[in-house]
C-alpha cells in the first residue's frame, strides 16, 4: 500500500530492509547502486555479462552537469547528482573519481553569445552557479587556448568529469569489501515469477532467487523484459534496431568518445566549443567528443571511423598542442535513450520484485540514483525528486526524443 506523508514523500508498507537483492548491470549506474546496498547491510548480488564499466558508461564524456536540461523536473535531478558527488567527496577522501574543474563555454558569434547570455542568466535565476566569462579571463584560465575566432564565453565552476573506470571499480571493490558478490561474464537471459536465468561464460545456465531483482542493465533491459510482459520504453539501439522491421541506418543512441595520446598544455577545465568539446582525460590526454552531443551516427558506416580525426582537427583549431597528440582510443556508444528522453526508476511490477533504472545523463546522476532508489526498495519511501520518472508516464505520452548531457 502507498501513502503521501507530509513532506510530499511517498511511503509504502512494503519496507525490505536486509533482504536478498540481485542487480543486473555493473555499469556506472549498478555499481554506485551495489555499493549503497551493500554499505546498509544488503546481501547483494552483481552480475554483468562482460567487466564492470564497460557498457554505455565506458564511451561516455562523463561531464557531471546540470546545465540546459529540460523539463524543470529533470534538471533538478541532475543538480541533485551533481550536489551527490560533491558530498562523496566532502566526506570520503577515497573519491579521486570526480574532477570539479569547472566547465568553460566558448562563444564563437553573436548568436551562440546571446544563447550563452540567456543561459547564464536562466541558471543564476535557479541559483546554479553561472557566470558570463570576457575573453582576457579565459585567456587566463586556460592559456594555450586559441581564442582568435571567439567573441566570449561563460564559467560553469561547479560542473566537472568522472573517470568512469575508476569509479566503477572502486565502488564495486567497496561494495564486495562491505559483503556483495560481483559475478562479470554472467548474462541474464530469462527473468520469471520465481529468479533469473544466468548463462556464465561456459554457457552453464545457473537459477538466481532474490527478494528484489534491479535491472541495471543499460540497453540490456528492453530485450529482458518482454519475458515478463513488459515492453520497456527505451529505444532500440542501432544493433537491436537493425533486426527489427523498418530497420533505420542512422540512429540517435549511437555517440562517439575519442582520447588523444599524452599532451602537456591541453585543457584545464572542460571545454564546450563550437562542434567539439574537451576535457583532461586521466592518461594524460585530452578525451574529445562533438559538441553538441547529439550528434547521429550509423554505427554500420566505415566512414564512421573517420570521425575521430575529423574530431581531432576541429580539437587542434582551439588547442594547438594537439598538434603532436594522436588518437589512442575512440568508444561507440549506444546512448540508454528512454523514449521521452528523461530517466526511468520504478518498480516494473505490482509485486515489486523487480525495479528497474535506465537513463541517459546517467554519469551525472549515478550517485543521487543509487541513494534515492536504494532508500526506496530498502524502506518503501519514495523521494520527490523521483517523482516524475516512474513508468506511469509511459501510459498516456507521446513519444519524443530528446537528446541532453
Ligand atoms: C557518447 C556518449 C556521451 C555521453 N556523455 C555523457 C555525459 O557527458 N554526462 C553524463 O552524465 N552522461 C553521458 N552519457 C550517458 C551515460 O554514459 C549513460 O547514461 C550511462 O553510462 C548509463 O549507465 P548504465 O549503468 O545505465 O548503463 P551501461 O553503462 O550500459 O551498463 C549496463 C551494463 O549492463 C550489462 N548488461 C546488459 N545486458 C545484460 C544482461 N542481460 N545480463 C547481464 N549484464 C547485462 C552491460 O554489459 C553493461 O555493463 C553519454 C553517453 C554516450 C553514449
Amino acid at each position: 500500500m502507498k501513502t503521501i506523508n507530509e513532506d510530499g514523500l511517498m511511503s509504502s508498507t512494503n519496507a525490505r530492509r536486509n533482504q536478498s537483492i540481485l542487480v543486473i548491470g555493473a555499469g556506472v549506474i549498478g555499481c554506485s547502486l551495489t555499493r549503497e546496498l551493500a554499505r546498509r547491510g544488503c546481501e547483494v548480488t552483481l552480475l554483468d555479462s562482460g567487466e564492470v564499466g564497460n557498457g554505455t558508461t565506458a564511451a561516455s564524456f562523463a561531464w557531471v552537469n546540470s546545465n540546459g536540461k529540460e523539463p524543470q523536473s529533470y534538471a533538478e535531478l541532475n543538480a541533485l547528482g551533481l550536489h551527490a558527488y560533491e558530498r562523496w567527496s566532502a566526506a570520503d577522501r577515497k573519491r579521486p573519481w570526480f574532477h570539479q574543474i569547472g566547465n568553460i563555454r566558448i562563444a564563437h558569434g553573436d548568436q551562440q553569445m546571446d544563447e550563452l547570455e540567456t543561459q547564464v542568466a536562466r541558471l543564476q535565476e535557479i541559483g546554479y552557479r553561472a557566470e558570463l566569462l570576457p575573453l582576457d579571463d579565459i585567456a587566463e584560465m586556460e592559456p594555450t587556448l586559441n581564442l582568435r575566432s571567439a567573441l566570449g564565453g561563460a564559467y560553469f565552476p561547479s560542473e566537472g568529469w568522472v573517470d568512469t573506470s575508476l569509479m566503477c571499480s572502486i565502488l564495486v571493490n567497496e561494495a564486495i569489501e562491505s559483503g556483495a558478490r560481483f559475478m562479470p561474464y554472467h548474462r541474464a537471459t530469462a527473468l520469471t515469477e520465481n529468479g533469473v536465468l544466468v548463462s556464465n561464460a561456459s554457457g552453464i545456465d545457473e537459477w538466481f532467487s532474490s527478494d528484489v531483482t534491479i535491472l541495471t542493465a543499460g540497453n540490456g533491459i528492453r530485450l529482458l523484459t518482454p519475458a515478463i510482459g513488459v515492453d520497456f520504453p527505451t529505444l532500440p539501439t542501432a544493433i537491436d534496431a537493425s533486426h527489427e522491421p523498418g530497420a533505420i541506418t542512422e540512429h540517435p543512441t549511437v555517440g562517439m568518445t575519442c582520447t588523444t595520446t599524452p599532451i602537456t598544455g591541453g585543457p584545464k577545465h572542460v571545454i564546450h566549443a563550437d562542434t567539439v568539446s574537451m576535457r583532461p582525460s586521466s592518461n594524460g590526454g585530452v578525451t574529445i567528443t562533438d559538441h553538441p552531443t547529439a550528434s547521429q551516427w550509423d554505427s554500420a558506416d566505415p566512414a564512421l571511423w573517420q570521425v575521430p580525426n575529423a574530431l581531432l582537427d576541429r580539437a587542434r583549431a582551439l588547442w594547438p598542442a594537439l598538434d603532436s597528440a594522436e588518437i589512442s582510443t575512440a568508444t561507440i556508444g549506444n546512448r540508454v535513450l528512454p523514449s521521452d528522453g528523461v530517466t526511468i526508476a520504478d518498480w516494473l511490477d505490482s509485486d515489486q520484485r523487480y525495479y528497474t533504472v535506465a537513463t541517459h545523463s546517467g554519469v551525472t546522476l549515478a550517485p543521487h540514483l543509487a541513494e534515492t532508489v536504494a532508500e526506496e526498495i530498502l524502506t518503501g519511501t519514495r523521494h520527490s525528486s523521483l517523482i516524475d520518472f516512474g513508468l506511469q508516464r509511459f501510459n498516456d505520452l507521446a513519444t519524443e526524443v530528446q537528446f541532453q548531457n
